[in-house]
């Protein structure tokens, strides 16, 4: 058997280690645009606050792909795929397949400003946009980071580390607002104002400015801020350019099975650049998170490497420290105003806690924890199941609760 893994991330990785464990003998081919070990992407923005060196990111030995008998192509990018003749071109090159993973991640999303190319201008998605970014910061004073989502975050807090004044610029009312409410978004957004960083919303970088490298951005107010680097943390898009979408079924990612098999018998896709279920919202999502990855990266090996195993679905959850607040959430966190869902909330702004949990019918399918996390990875464990609830549903809001000592019956599909 003939493997092909297009990706070296973390479901890449995840994909071939499966694979090799159910089958020792067939011949994997990994092909990664990316020559370091594989390596702990979420973990870059510490390297730029200066929290860690480069040298703990990876998260496999530097003879992993030697120990599983893997050829790595690195450094190369694959172009095209020919879903007839089973192969991929890299370069002038192309590799046959017979069982296919395309687990290409997520590139960051453009922006459409002028002047965008000018230095000192980057995402941050993998380590060498880091080390450019830190490349950047001698001499610089002033941050800009435009968007205000995990990445955008980040980015701001690092640069915040580093002794910069960082301004951020979010289209939409409040930071993080993929990920938590309107209540939990405005704490942190005021949360991050008392630590310094100048957040402005419903505005947009339109052009900047410099003689080679960034010196001014323009608002879409109208206003000039002066900036020595910008860093563009606008979301992501699944990374599926090169995929050819008349052949592989595709929506906003590569649409999977429950085995994570594409529209094409025999091609895979795992990871940020993948479409499934979502359990909570119950519809087709791309949920671009780490332990989703490695989630997905799992249950293809096994089935390229010939069992039969069904995913669940994924879940959007995210565990965050934002200066003095610990945020959790995950699942349905703005729920459309529909009797279908159900919203309960506890709010004690002078303690800073809030939470709220929102149902449908008798399941729990989203939550927003501001402080008092603990527990809340049994929420989450209990939006995950879909298991029906069997207590009254305000006593999930009642801090301290012991939810260990609450009775889920799994639901009936
Ligand atoms: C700064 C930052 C912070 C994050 N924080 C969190 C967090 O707190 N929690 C969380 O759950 N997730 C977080 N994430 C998201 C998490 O890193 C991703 O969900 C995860 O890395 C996805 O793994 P993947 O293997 O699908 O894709 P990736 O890690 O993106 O790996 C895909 C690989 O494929 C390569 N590739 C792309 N196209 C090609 C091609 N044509 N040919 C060859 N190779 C190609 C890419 O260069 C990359 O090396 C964060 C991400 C970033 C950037």
């Amino acid at each position: 058997m003939r493997y092909v893994i297009i990706g070296n991330g973390v479901a890449g990785i995840t994909t071939a280690e499966t694979i090799r464990q159910y089958d020792p003998k067939g011949g994997i081919t990994l092909i990664g645009d990316e020559s370091a070990a594989p390596y702990c992407r979420p973990m870059i923005s510490l390297v730029l606050e200066g929290a860690i060196t480069p040298e703990k990111l990876p998260i496999r030995g530097s003879r992993f792909y030697d120990d599983l008998n893997i050829q790595a192509v690195l450094g190369n990018r694959v172009t095209d795929i020919d879903v007839e003749k089973r192969t991929v071109t890299v370069g002038d090159s192309s590799y046959g397949f017979d069982r296919l993973l395309i687990a290409t991640g997520a590139d960051p999303r453009p922006i459409k400003a002028e002047g965008a190319a000018l230095g000192n201008i980057s995402y941050m998605r993998n380590q060498d946009h880091v080390q450019t970014m830190l490349a950047g910061l001698r001499d610089a004073r002033r941050a800009l980071v435009l968007g205000g989502g995990l990445v955008g975050f980040k980015a701001a807090y690092g640069l915040l580390r580093r002794g910069l004044a960082v301004t951020m610029l979010i289209r939409s009312g409040y930071p993080l607002s993929m990920q938590v409410d309107e209540e939990a978004g405005m704490m942190i957004r005021d949360e991050l104002v008392r630590h310094g960083l100048d957040v402005r919303v419903d505005i947009e970088a339109i052009a900047f400015e410099g003689n080679g490298r960034v010196r001014t951005a323009h608002l879409s107010d109208g206003s000039r801020l002066p900036c020595d680097i910008v860093v563009i943390g606008k979301g992501v898009l699944p990374a599926l350019a090169f995929v050819p979408r008349d052949r592989i079924r595709t929506d906003l990612g590569i649409v999977v099975d429950g085995r994570m098999e594409t529209s094409v018998a025999g091609i895979f896709a795992a990871g940020d650049v993948a479409e499934y279920v979502d359990i909570a919202r119950n519809t087709p999502w791309v949920n671009a998170i780490w332990p989703e990855a490695v989630n997905q990266g799992r249950i293809a090996g096994l089935n390229m490497a010939g069992r039969r195993v069904t995913y669940p679905g994924s879940l959007s959850r995210n565990v965050i420290r934002i200066f003095d607040l610990d945020i959790m959430a995950g699942g349905v966190v703005d729920p459309p105003q529909d009797a279908l869902y159900r919203t309960l909330v506890f709010n004690n702004a002078n303690k800073k806690l809030y939470r709220k949990l929102v149902f449908q019918g008798d399941h729990l399918v989203g939550m927003v924890m501001v402080n008092g996390i603990e527990q809340g990875g049994l929420l989450l464990a209990a939006i995950q199941s879909r298991a029906q609830l069997k207590v009254p549903r305000e006593t999930l809001l009642e801090p301290g609760l012991n939810y260990g000592r609450l009775l889920w019956r799994p639901a009936i599909a």
